[in-house]
């Protein structure tokens, strides 16, 4: 068994593993050690920053829309006139 060293972290490991299983484990779950307060918060302040964007886009596409039908009543208006 010959051993490879790991470019990323740095960790010795066998030569017929295709990745290093410090890295390909890191990869597969997250580490729930460290900052799991603030990856809870994240993920809140994600949700909460994705509602309100739909909100936005709910009530500002329709006001976009009346806008711009009012725009063209307007013009309408005064051609014809
Ligand atoms: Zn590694």
């Amino acid at each position: 068994m010959s051993l490879k060293f790991c470019k990323t972290c740095g960790t010795l490991y066998d030569e017929a593993k295709v990745e290093c299983p410090k890295c390909a484990a890191k990869a597969l779950e997250p580490d729930y050690d460290e900052l799991t307060y603030d990856r809870e918060m994240d993920k809140a302040e994600a949700d909460r920053l994705r509602r309100k964007s739909w909100i936005q886009l709910i009530i500002g596409v329709p006001a976009f829309i009346g806008v711009l039908y009012l725009a063209g009543y307007l013009i309408k208006m005064f051609v014809l006139k």
